[in-house]
């Protein structure tokens, strides 16, 4: 890797090698990112995403989301028309968004590559359990900007990185369809290159605001 594939800078080093799998680490963002040649092929990252267990009747399912969404509704208005971007085979979000009054897009690269949604701009978007999973975070982050209109707000939510975090023993390390860890520095260079305010409200969640 040459560059950051989060905020482009320069300044990476190798952060960890475990067993065969290549780590680097940004100084700039901080954003732990995993070497390009362990990345799995689309078809297996397809069916990765099958195995999981997100259905839409599950509770805990939609108790685990109420942890984004509970801030983000607190931002934004029934009036306001939505995207979930990365919503999965099973567009659980959605549902609660809409059974809310919410009028909801959604869009997921492998299950509904609906590219309609890239002609329109949204009040708000959502990214559950999405960005560790880019491939091209720094232009995944830029395409949303577009989406994004004027004092639009962005959700998203990711377990964050931090130092107290044994990496090697991480969970969520071990998927192997997450390539890239972010942290409160990471989300705090990605809202300067993109000239959003941000804030942290709860744990493993920020939100954006588009200026
Ligand atoms: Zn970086």
């Amino acid at each position: 890797m040459i560059v950051c594939k989060v905020c482009k800078s320069k300044k990476i080093k190798l952060f960890v090698k475990i067993k065969n799998l290549i780590y680097w680490r940004c100084l700039l963002c901080k954003a732990v990112i995993l070497d390009n040649q362990h990345y799995i092929s689309e078809s297996k990252e397809k069916k990765h995403y099958l195995k999981h267990n997100n259905n839409m009747k599950d509770q805990n399912y939609r108790k685990f989301l109420s942890k984004i969404l509970i801030p983000l509704k607190s931002k934004i208005s029934v009036n306001d028309f939505g995207l979930d971007y990365g919503c999965g085979y099973s567009p659980t979000l959605v549902d609660i968004l809409r059974k809310d009054g919410f009028t909801v897009d959604f869009y997921d690269p492998f299950f509904f590559p609906n590219k309609q949604i890239f002609l329109k701009k949204y009040k708000f978007i959502t990214c559950s359990e999405v960005v560790e999973h880019f491939i091209d975070p720094y232009k995944e982050f830029k395409k949303i900007n577009n989406l994004l209109d004027n004092s639009a707000w962005f959700a998203v939510m990711t377990s964050f990185f931090n130092d107290d975090i044994i990496f090697e023993n991480w969970y969520y390390r071990k998927d192997p369809t997450h390539i890239v860890f972010y942290n409160k520095k990471t989300f705090q260079i990605i809202s300067q290159q993109n000239n959003w305010l941000y804030e942290f409200p709860t744990e493993n969640i920020v939100l954006f605001k588009k200026k």
